[in-house]
C-alpha cells in the first residue's frame, strides 16, 4: 500500500473508530486513488488526505416536536457540510432511524466526490435526522420539518448549502422545509433547497432522474460491450424513487425489472414491472406503506419469496442494488459471483461492503459500476434545478433530459479514461474515485492552504 494512504488511514481509523461507514467508504477512495498519489507528490505536502478525511464543518442539532396526540419527542438533526471547493454545498438529507455522525460523514465523503463528477459548481454535504417517518400523519411530517428547519436554515442558503431529499426526505417533505425557510428568511429563495414541487421552483424529471441516469450511465457501459439494452432483464434491491426511475426507464427502453426485493422479501414478476398500471401501483404501495413489497404479488399474481434478496438468481442479465448501504456483503457478492450474471451496477449509495466490492471486482466475469457515478444524475438535476431558479426560468424536460444524458455520458467517459491513464484497464470503480478526487484536490490545491 502508498506509505502515504496507509499512514493516513491508521490516523482516521484511530481517530473515528465508533465511525465505521465513514472509515469504509474513507478506506475505499484512499485506496483506489494511489496511482494518482504516486504521480502527485504535491497532494501529500498539502496534506491533501488529511484535510479530505475532515469535513469543512459538522453541524448537530436538536430537533424537538409534537405528535398529534400533542406527546413532545426529541431527535437529532445533522448537516456536515463536506467540501465546497468546487461551489455550494449540495446534497440530501436522510430521514431514518439508522441516521447518525457516521451514516452521515460517509454520505458526504460521497457526496463530494459525485458531486465533483458531475463537473457542475457543487460541492458536497449530507444532512438528516434519527426521525423515523415511516407511520407518521402528515402533520407530524410537517411540524417535524418545520422544527428541523428552525435550526438548519442558519446554516443554508442559495450560495451557501443547498439541500435536498434523500431517504425518507421526498417532495413532501421539501415542501415543508422550504415553506418553513421561505417564512422564516421572508424571501422566496427557490435555489435553497432542490427536489421542491414543480409549482415551487423544482425542476421537472427532477424525481425521475436519479433512476433514469443509472439506467443512462448502464446504456453505455452495455455499448462498450457490443450489447443492447432492449431485451435485457435487471433485478434491483429498492423501490423507492430510485427504484422506481429505473424501472420506468427500463420499461421505456425495452428492458424490463424482473424482480425487486424490498424489507419484508423479494417479488419476481417473470413479466416484468413495465406497464403505466404496475408502474403507478408501485408509488400506490409505497406510499401506503413502504416495510412491504407482498401487495405486488398479491395484486398482479406475481412470486413474492419472504425474508430474502433476490441476489443470486440466474435468469436476469444486470444487478442494481437500489436500496440503501451494505446491502451486498461477501456472502451475496459470492451468489451473485456464481449467478453467471455480467453486470453489477451500484445504484444506492456505498449498497456494497468493501470485501464484496473488492471480490466482484476480482471476478473477471463481472462488471462492476461504483455508486457514486451511477447515482450522479439525481444530485445533476438538483444542480439544473438551482440554474432554473438562479435564471427564475423553468427549463423543458426535453431540455433537461438532453443535460442528463450528456452529463452521465461525461461521467462514464471521465471514470474510463481515469483509469485507462493510470494503466488501471476498465476499472469503472478507480475511474470514478480517481477522477473525482483529482477534480476536488486541484481545487483544494488552487484555493491556497486553509
Ligand atoms: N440524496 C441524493 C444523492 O445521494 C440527491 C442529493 C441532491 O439532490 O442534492 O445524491
Amino acid at each position: 500500500m502508498n506509505a502515504y494512504v496507509e499512514r493516513v488511514l491508521a490516523e482516521t481509523k484511530a481517530k473515528n473508530a465508533n465511525e465505521p461507514e465513514f472509515l469504509q467508504t474513507v478506506e475505499e477512495v484512499f485506496k483506489s486513488v494511489e496511482p494518482l498519489l504516486d504521480a502527485h507528490p504535491e497532494y501529500e505536502d498539502a496534506c491533501i488526505l488529511e484535510r479530505m478525511v475532515e469535513p469543512e464543518r459538522v453541524v448537530e442539532f436538536r430537533v424537538t416536536w409534537m405528535d398529534d396526540q400533542l406527546k413532545h419527542h426529541v431527535n437529532r438533526g445533522y448537516r456536515v457540510q463536506y467540501n465546497a471547493s468546487l461551489g455550494p454545498y449540495k446534497g440530501g438529507l436522510r430521514f431514518d432511524p439508522s441516521v447518525n455522525l457516521s451514516i452521515i460523514k460517509f454520505l458526504g465523503f460521497e457526496q463530494t466526490f459525485k458531486d465533483a463528477l458531475t463537473c457542475l459548481p457543487i460541492g458536497g454535504a449530507k444532512g438528516g435526522s434519527d426521525f423515523d417517518p415511516k407511520g407518521k400523519s402528515d402533520g407530524e411530517i410537517m411540524r417535524f420539518c418545520q422544527s428541523f428547519m428552525t435550526e438548519l436554515q442558519r446554516h443554508i442558503g442559495q450560495d451557501i448549502d443547498c439541500p435536498a431529499g434523500d431517504i425518507g426526505v421526498g417532495g413532501r417533505e421539501v415542501g415543508y422545509l422550504y415553506g418553513q425557510y421561505r417564512r422564516i428568511k421572508g424571501a422566496a429563495e427557490f435555489g435553497a433547497l432542490s427536489g421542491k414541487a414543480l409549482t415551487t421552483g423544482g425542476s421537472i424529471l427532477r424525481p425521475e432522474a436519479t433512476g433514469y441516469g443509472a439506467v443512462y450511465y448502464l446504456e453505455e457501459v452495455l455499448k462498450h460491450d457490443g450489447e443492447d439494452i432492449k431485451g435485457k432483464k435487471i433485478a434491483i434491491s429498492g423501490y423507492g424513487n430510485v427504484g422506481w426511475g429505473i424501472m420506468k426507464k427500463a420499461a421505456e427502453l425495452g428492458a424490463a425489472v424482473t424482480y425487486f426485493a424490498g424489507p419484508d422479501g423479494y417479488i419476481y414478476d417473470p413479466e416484468g414491472v413495465v406497464t403505466e398500471e404496475k408502474l403507478n401501483y408501485i408509488l400506490e404501495m409505497r406510499a401506503k406503506d413502504p416495510m412491504h413489497c407482498k401487495p405486488y404479488a398479491d395484486k398482479f399474481g406475481a412470486t413474492f419469496v419472504p425474508g430474502t434478496k433476490c441476489w443470486g438468481v440466474k435468469d436476469v442479465d444486470i444487478y442494481m442494488p437500489a436500496a440503501t448501504q451494505n446491502d451486498v456483503n461477501l456472502e451475496w457478492a459470492k451468489k451473485i459471483a456464481e449467478s453467471g450474471v455480467r453486470y453489477y451496477i451500484e445504484v444506492a449509495n456505498m449498497p456494497t461492503t468493501n470485501e464484496a466490492l473488492e471480490f466482484l471486482k476480482s471476478q473477471k466475469h463481472i462488471i462492476v459500476a461504483p455508486s457514486k457515478a451511477v447515482n450522479a444524475c439525481g444530485v445533476s438535476v438538483s444542480e439544473l434545478e438551482m440554474a432554473q431558479n438562479a435564471e427564475r426560468l423553468y427549463w423543458t424536460a426535453e431540455e433537461v433530459d438532453a443535460q442528463m444524458h450528456k452529463i452521465m455520458k461525461n461521467i462514464y467517459n471521465a471514470s474510463v479514461e481515469a483509469a485507462e491513464r493510470y494503466g488501471l484497464g476498465y476499472d469503472l470503480v478507480a475511474g470514478a474515485n480517481i477522477a473525482g478526487f483529482q477534480k476536488v484536490a486541484d481545487a483544494m490545491l488552487a484555493q491556497g492552504i486553509f
